[in-house]
């Protein structure tokens, strides 16, 4: 069985950017990721990322994970890929299946960042062909230059939502609505004046009833809802469509933490159960680590930084050095980068998190 220092699983932002930081110090790093280029969700997103300068605002998603990617090869980080980690067993062992082989490799430290995954809403006739998650239109669109409708809706005002529905305006497709339940578009609205310009309407308290069509989706019907969330039916229309985009949130993909036997707690705004960790991004089972998505929804720059920190950490438990100037400024830009409405109270949850990894760990 091989044997390695440090195995990142999912080599998105935050994979990525532990893998460099971690080698920088002098780790023997193993990243293994799912898809045929690593880079995450990095590679999907044409659109300039929004935030300040040193956390790359400005800058195109995709050029950034080139920047990643570049540094990774350099530094001379071993990637598996096309490789699914399907579990963590006893003493770090993980099963990995490498170009359709099953392979074992052990490790003294796992760092798990596999991002997440698209929350679904079901309606009538949601299974039908012509339903699918807005990141999945995105990587069909911006990876494998496919436009998977002509006539779009749109469900969810999120930044998920206005950025897909963005883009599908982009390569060609026309977005009859974006539909949004609550009273008040729930992304940046540099994002949605884009789709307005477009003369694109986005349809506040308003939900989607029920999809239509026999073999495949042609329509959906869409109603009006009062304060209570409840459809105003005599107020519903019909909508002609081919595609209805589901952009109704994000789940940490939890599933190899729950499997490691880390402990969990919930915390809506980071999207559901998320595992505890401390300060240095390790869980409640030594020596595994968590960054990204996984550890709680937010953006690609907070991946990156909660990687590095991870990365770091790990490398000072293997190599028995205190780096801790480096972590606190990290510390610093996730601070400076959970600001406004959103990132305040993520930043609230995620210092919970810590103080509960505390808590439940001296009762453990
Ligand atoms: C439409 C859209 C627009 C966005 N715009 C911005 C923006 O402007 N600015 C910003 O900062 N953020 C933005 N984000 C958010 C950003 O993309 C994510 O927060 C970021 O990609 C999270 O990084 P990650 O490394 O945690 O996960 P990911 O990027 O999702 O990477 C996880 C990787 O792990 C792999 N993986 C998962 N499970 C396994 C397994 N078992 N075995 C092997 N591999 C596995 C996955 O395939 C993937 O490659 C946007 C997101 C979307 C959807």
């Amino acid at each position: 069985m091989e044997e390695k220092d440090l195995v990142i699983i999912g080599g998105g932002p935050a994979g990525l950017c532990a893998a460099i930081s971690a080698r920088k110090k002098g780790i023997d790093v193993l990243i293994i990721d799912e898809n045929l280029r690593p880079g995450g969700q990095l590679f999907k997103q044409i659109h300039r990322f929004f935030g300040s300068k040193e956390h790359m605002a400005g800058v195109r998603g995709f050029v950034i994970g080139e920047k990643l990617l570049k540094e990774v090869k350099e530094l001379g980080v071993e990637v598996w890929l096309n490789s699914i980690a399907y579990g963590i067993f006893k003493d770090k062992v993980i099963g990995v299946i490498k170009d359709g082989k099953n392979i074992l490799v052990k490790a003294k430290s796992i760092i798990i960042s596999t991002g997440a995954t698209e929350n679904p809403l079901s309606f009538p006739n949601w299974t039908l062909p012509g339903v699918m998650g807005a990141g999945a239109c995105q990587t069909m669109i911006n990876i494998h230059r496919v436009l998977p409708g002509k006539k779009v809706l749109m469900i969810g005002s999120g930044n998920v939502g206005l950025i897909v529905s963005y883009q599908l305006l982009q390569a060609g497709a026309e977005v009859v609505g974006v539909v949004e339940i609550m009273p008040k578009i729930g992304g940046y609205l540099v994002h949605a004046a884009k789709i307005k310009r477009f003369g694109v309407p986005i349809y506040l308290s308003t939900t989607i009833l029920e999809g239509v069509g026999k073999e495949e989706i042609e329509g959906a019907i869409i109603c009006p809802v009062d304060e209570n969330f409840k459809p105003i039916i005599k107020k519903k229309k019909y909508i002609e469509v081919d595609l209805i985009c589901i952009a109704v949130g994000l789940t940490p993909l939890n599933e190899l933490l729950y499997q490691a036997g880390c402990l969990f707690t919930y915390k809506g705004y980071l999207g559901g159960m998320v595992a505890l960790h401390n300060e240095n991004m390790e869980t409640t089972v030594e020596n595994i680590f968590v960054a990204g998505d996984c550890s709680g929804i937010e953006e690609a720059s907070t991946a990156m930084e909660e990687g590095k920190l991870a990365g770091i950490s790990v490398a000072e438990k293997i190599r028995g050095k205190k780096w801790e100037d480096e972590k606190d400024q990290i510390r610093k830009r996730l601070d400076d980068f959970r600001i406004g409405t959103f990132g305040e109270k993520r930043k609230l949850s995620k210092e919970e998190i810590v103080r509960e990894y505390y808590e439940r760990v001296k009762t453990w």
